[in-house]
């Protein structure tokens, strides 16, 4: 398989031998249609064998991470629920941040952020909540919309999991997170603050999670308004694969653009791989920082 490699957008004093955190999504890089990417164990046990530490980002709300963890060993890796953030676990780091402990939150959400919300012992809440968190709710009602905006109206704080607007489904395109907020947004007359991608938040928690330094820090994607734009704003560099949703047309139109391309995980590890035999020791990271 070929290197796509975009030399006109590679920084060639900075190699990947250079990173040491791994912030990677999942939809379109590790999986596809609910089957495992080909090469998706060898590239786990290579980051495990390089000391690379990841966390794997996602914006669903709707799974709580040892759900996703249960998915990503029955394709045969070792990735535990702390390894996986989600947009709903990360809401639920957020509030601990903004709100009193044991605060009454009103949530329009499924299991994955209900249970996110309520490990962090805060109290959901019809009445007297102080703040509205919003993610994905297939069972969305009228009076829900009319509750949070009340709340939001009276002074509530208003966060939502994801801006998605939509996402595919088997059926194909269907409303996301995003359209969601779009009516609570209209009702209330407040714009939310969104955590997950490319807002800075998901991003921030991983990264707080592992600990890791900006500069030693990449993030792997295969979506360019999430993924990609949420690096570029935080100032990470980023990785594309073509594995997803983006196609190279795509690509070559976007006014933001990652640092490296590559087909798929196998294609990166490759690399990844070669580039730490030339520069066993990082040399391209101090050299970069030198
Ligand atoms: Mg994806």
């Amino acid at each position: 398989m070929t290197t796509t490699r975009q030399s006109e957008f590679h920084n060639l004093n900075s190699d990947l031998a250079s990173f040491r955190f791994l912030i990677t999504d999942m939809d379109g890089v590790l999986w596809r249609s609910k089957e495992p990417m080909p090469g998706l164990v060898d590239f786990f046990k290579f980051l495990r064998e390089q000391s690379i530490k990841f966390m794997c980002a996602t914006n669903n709300s709707s799974t709580a991470p040892q759900k996703i963890a249960d998915r990503l060993r029955s394709f045969g890796t070792d990735v535990t629920p702390a390894e996986i953030v989600t947009s709903s676990s990360a809401t639920a780091d957020y509030l601990t941040t903004i709100l009193p402990a044991g605060s009454k939150v009103y949530v329009i959400g499924l299991d994955g952020l209900r249970s996110a919300v309520i490990e962090r012992g805060f109290a959901i809440s019809e009445d007297d909540a102080i703040a509205v968190v919003v993610g994905i709710d297939w069972n969305l009602t009228y009076n829900q919309i009319k509750q949070a905006a009340r709340l939001i109206r009276g002074g509530a704080k208003f966060i939502g999991t994801n801006a998605d607007a939509t996402f595919p489904a088997a059926e194909g395109i269907i409303p996301g997170a995003g359209s969601i907020l779009a009516a609570i947004e209209t009702a209330s007359g407040v714009k939310p603050i969104v955590i997950g991608k490319p807002e800075a938040v998901l991003y921030a928690m991983a990264m707080q999670r592992m600990q890791a330094q900006t500069d030693q820090t990449v993030v792997l994607g295969d979506r360019l308004e999430t993924d990609i734009l949420g690096a570029v704003r935080l100032n990470l560099k980023s990785i594309l694969v073509l594995s997803g949703v983006t196609t190279r047309e795509q690509l070559l139109a976007s006014d933001y653009q990652p640092d490296w391309v590559f087909e798929d995980i196998t294609d990166l590890k490759n690399h990844w791989g070669r580039s730490i035999l030339d520069h066993p020791d990082g040399m391209a990271n101090q050299n970069k920082s030198a």
